[in-house]
């Protein structure tokens, strides 16, 4: 198994993989595992980018209201009431996961 993400330069690493990356659906090395990273979680709800929850306001799944991927931390749009804390710069979890 060879890591499939692509370098700088377009081409494809080619290096050992040492997992799959389940976002992007390839097998990827340690190098590349991090450039991307996986799912990000709400403080609010604890819902993630596989596991959305339910807006009964829009009535559809969920979306980030606020998203820091390097935290792999966001708020949904179930979640409007955590928007006020997060812009306040606090990041903890309501919820235990
Ligand atoms: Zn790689
Ligand atoms: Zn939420
Ligand atoms: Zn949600």
């Amino acid at each position: 198994m060879q890591c499939w993400a692509y370098k700088d330069d377009g081409s494809i690493c080619g290096q050992p993989a040492t997992e799959i990356d389940a976002a992007r659906g390839i097998a990827v090395c340690q190098e590349h595992r991090s450039i991307e990273p996986g799912l990000s979680a709400c403080i609010g709800c604890g819902c993630d980018d596989k596991h959305a929850c339910w807006d009964d306001v829009a009535e559809r799944p969920c979306h980030w209201l606020r998203l820091d991927r390097t935290a792999g931390l966001g708020v949904c749009s179930a979640c409007t009431g955590d928007v006020e804390r997060w812009d306040r710069g606090d990041r903890t979890m309501a919820v235990p996961r």
